[in-house]
């Protein structure tokens, strides 16, 4: 039922449940202010015949915290258990400008880039947008806060997901919703082109992050298969009519991996690249997970990196780190199965 807006819920009620419509305006401000509640009981201001009619009818489905982990940095990271055995984590950041969950799109991920521990294991399934809603849901109502941000940086690639994710920031977005605007929120990809262009068509105006990671085809080659398909000038091209079109600023994820993609020429191939777009370049020094044999430059050699940048006139600033004590930073959040 969290997968339905309003205006389908208020079809089902009317169509397949020959009840009045505005049963689902009364559902829908009972579910959105009791966030997680798994069943119709509680619901005391309406008739026990219509509590009945809609627990026979309509499933709500509720994440189970299966683990709970607290940062010292006050970064708290989630591993929800989905109701077939999987299990995906969610990451709850305490920012300047307001509350953050970075949620997962998938449990896994078929991406695999090298680099990252979200890919092991690959892809078992696509997340339903009631699943990613009740991320945060679940989160906003055991932290007892309000987010006000939403990032989909956490396991899966939310273009891979394509028509999911789409309803799930509707669902966000929605006054009747969650109301969390569109400028608050961040979609990542790996480079998917045909859905970068989609997304663009469509027109929403989520921020749009690319973890570009490399400045030519044999470094991102090496390191993300998806280049492979989508080149970085392909690639590149997709991002500047994106933001040509939209006129909203991409913000190019880049990890910097001692002595793979992070020298000065580097630095400055990538500049002359990307000039043109309009855009902001975040830097993450690569945090380490298991099996894993890269590792970050030291803190000179990643200042050099953002300097060259700078003074080729790309704006770059690092990204901090939140939560890598308790494995919950980038590329570290990992699908676990049969857990149960
Ligand atoms: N699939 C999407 C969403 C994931 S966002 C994407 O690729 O953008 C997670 C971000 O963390 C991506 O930019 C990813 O490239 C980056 N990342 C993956 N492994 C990492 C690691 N070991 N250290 C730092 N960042 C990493």
């Amino acid at each position: 039922m969290l997968s339905l807006t309003k205006t389908e819920l208020r079809e089902f009620m009317k169509n397949k449940l020959n009840t009045e419509a505005f049963r689902a305006d009364q559902i829908y401000s009972w579910i959105y202010r009791n966030a997680g509640e798994a069943d119709f009981s509680g619901m005391s201001d309406i008739s026990k015949a219509h509590r009945k009619i809609f627990g026979e009818n309509l499933y709500i489905g509720r994440l189970e915290i299966l683990k709970k982990q607290v940062s010292r940095d006050g970064t708290v990271k989630y591993l929800f258990g989905l109701h077939d055995k999987n299990a995906v984590e969610s990451v709850f950041m305490k920012y300047k400008h307001g509350n953050t969950l970075c949620v997962s799109t998938q449990a896994g991920c078929r991406m695999a880039c090298v680099f990252c521990d979200s890919a092991t294991g690959g892809l078992s399934r696509n997340l339903l947008p009631s699943e990613m809603l009740l991320q945060v849901m679940s989160a906003q109502r055991d932290m007892n806060v309000r987010i006000s941000n939403v990032v989909l940086m956490g396991i899966g690639e939310p273009l891979d997901n394509f028509e999911n994710v789409i309803k799930f920031l509707e669902l966000v977005n929605s006054k009747d919703g969650l109301n969390i605007g569109y400028r608050h929120i961040s979609v990542s990809t790996c480079g998917l082109v045909d859905k970068i262009n989609r997304l663009r068509d469509i027109n929403i105006p989520v921020t749009l992050s690319v973890s570009l990671h490399a400045p030519n085809d044999i470094i991102r080659s090496g390191l993300m298969p998806v280049n492979n398909k989508y080149g970085v000038d392909e690639l590149l091209k997709s991002c500047k009519d994106y933001a040509d079109f939209t006129k909203r600023r991409i913000s190019f994820e880049y990890v910097l991996i001692n002595n793979i993609n992070d020298s000065r020429e580097n630095a400055r191939e990538l500049a002359l690249k990307i000039k043109n777009i309009l855009c902001h370049v975040n830097l993450i020094l690569i945090n380490r997970v298991p099996g894993g044999n890269f590792s970050p430059p030291n803190a000179k050699r990643a200042e050099e990196f953002r300097k060259t940048l700078e003074a080729s006139g790309i704006n770059a600033t690092f990204r901090r780190k939140c939560g890598d004590d308790i494995n919950a930073a980038c590329g570290q959040l990992r699908k676990k199965s049969d857990i149960f």
